[in-house]
């Protein structure tokens, strides 16, 4: 089975020039303005300047360019309108001054394993999720999201509704990229999913909820190859992507059907799994792991068969951490988000472990070493939080901590920034418009207290999100939804 062709994202050691000249040569869509806001909105907005100058702040721009101290930004109408070092930028007539000095800029984030759903205990089957279209949306904007993908979806028209409430500036929150309910096989653990089992149940799936307003999909862990081949290329005949969590069908395989994108790092790759059939789900034991050689030709035959179908590869190592202990613990602002009586229980598992099941530290070491090598041989490197896992990741906090994991995982600051805005942007194909601090673009912007350079926790001090140039206060939207997550 081969894929069709289907368009091409812009290369990812091509991207810097290309990005340049397209920024050059279209301006973005319509930007949102504070007076389309509803006053529920504007509640959370810090002024109503449409002209303004961040002044004097450490900038990070998302291309991976080095950081540059003493830079300046000019917004207006919610685009970039210059970016410079402040003394030649200088204060143009009429912006209202923002104050950088002391603060580090960086693209609004641009994220790929989101969900609006939150995992609310288990039934015989297995794992139960409640949507939560009242904390997360603002979670997310407060914790510096402006545009995300979800990554499934369990309540895809309630997905769809706040996705359109956001666009209409009736909740806060970032652009979304709804993906439909899952491609998944029958027998799985999640009785949300829908279950294919033919080619022809695939195709309408896909159909159906395009005619809907979903922009991608995403596989799920028994689909079969024939089933999964079905729904890419139909998918991929109308303009939408598919990722997966897959198990059944190998990430080798995957490309080769033509996949856009996985998810979960290798965490979910069964290509070394002893015993592993055809079709079928046999999950790869920790010691394969432990033992798997990165310069060997098992782990490079897989990673070089993703970089040449261009396959982009999610990190989502806030919930994967979880499986090891010694690590660090919510931050507290995220352990308020949560519904009290539910918070000890969250907590309980965090102290347990994922699904009760722990692994080795070296394990983690070892997963994101991976994700590492296919980043360090020309992968599409993106990034999600996917809040489920324990409870533990609550977004907005956990979009937070994605940047510190990057960072634990050996990218340098301007790298770990890129693959949380631009890279995210490259692969939604909207890198004309959004994922780095570049003139002509819109102007998403994150602006936090301290140096990001030397301080990996200047994350947690959010200040401003700036979403088409309008400024959201971040511990505002924060304090909002405190102690809802878990309900709603
Ligand atoms: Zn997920």
């Amino acid at each position: 089975m081969v894929a069709p062709p289907r368009r091409r994202r812009t290369a990812w050691s091509a991207s810097f020039a290309l990005v340049s000249a397209l920024v050059l040569a279209s301006a973005p869509a319509s930007a949102q303005s504070f007076q389309e806001l509803s006053p529920q909105v504007r509640a959370f907005t810090a002024s109503d300047a449409t002209h303004f100058i961040l002044r004097d702040v450490t900038l990070i721009d998302g291309t991976g360019a080095p950081a540059r101290t003493g830079m300046s930004v000019v917004v207006r109408d919610g685009v970039i309108e210059a970016v410079g070092p402040a003394d030649q930028v200088g204060e143009p007539e009429g912006a209202e001054v923002v104050e950088g000095a002391g603060h580090t800029l960086i693209p609004g984030l641009v994220m790929l394993h989101e969900h609006l759903f939150y995992p609310s205990g288990r039934d015989w089957r297995g794992a139960r999720y409640n949507t939560h279209e009242l904390s997360f949306p603002p979670l997310y904007l407060a914790g510096g999201v402006t545009t995300m993908r979800t990554g499934g979806s369990v309540d895809p028209y309630t997905d769809l509704g706040v996705r359109d409430d956001v666009a209409a500036g009736r909740i806060p929150g970032p652009r979304i990229d709804v993906t439909g309910p899952y491609l998944e096989g029958p027998g799985g653990f999640i009785r949300a999913f829908p279950e294919l089992t033919t080619p022809q149940e695939a195709r309408d799936h896909v159909d159906f909820w395009m005619d809907r307003g979903v922009t991608s999909f995403k596989a799920y862990n028994l689909i079969t190859r024939e089933v999964l081949g079905a729904a890419i290329d139909a998918a991929h005949a109308r303009g939408a992507e598919v990722t997966g969590h897959l198990c059944s069908i190998t990430y080798a395989e995957a490309a080769e059907l033509g996949i856009d994108n996985l998810e979960h790092g290798f965490f979910a790759a069964t290509d070394w799994s002893p015993g592993k059939e055809p079709d079928q789900c046999v999950g790869t034991p920790t010691s394969v792991f432990l033992e798997l050689e990165l310069d060997g030709r098992p782990f490079l035959d897989v990673v070089d068969a993703l970089v040449e179908h261009e396959v982009a590869l999610t990190s989502t190592l806030n919930v994967v951490e979880r499986s090891v202990p010694g690590r660090p613990l919510p931050p507290d602002g995220a352990q308020a988000a949560i519904e009290p009586a539910l918070r000890a229980d969250v907590m309980a598992s965090v102290a347990a472990g994922a699904a009760g099941q722990r692994r080795p530290a070296a394990w983690l070491e070892k997963i994101m070493a991976m994700e590492k090598a296919f980043y360090d041989r020309g992968g599409l490197l993106v990034a999600g939080i996917d809040p489920t896992g324990a409870g533990d990741v609550v977004p907005g906090y956990g979009n937070q901590r994605t940047i510190q994991l990057l960072l634990e995982m050996g990218l340098s600051v301007e790298e770990a920034v890129r693959v949380v805005t631009l890279n995210g942007a490259t692969y939604l194909e909207r890198a004309d418009e959004v994922g780095t601090v570049e003139v002509g673009k819109r102007a998403d912007l994150v602006l936090m207290s301290g140096d990001l350079r030397s301080d990996p926790e200047t994350v947690r001090r959010m200040r401003l999100v700036f979403k088409d140039g309008v400024a959201y206060d971040s511990p505002a939207l924060f304090e909002s939804v405190r102690g809802t997550v878990g309900i709603r």
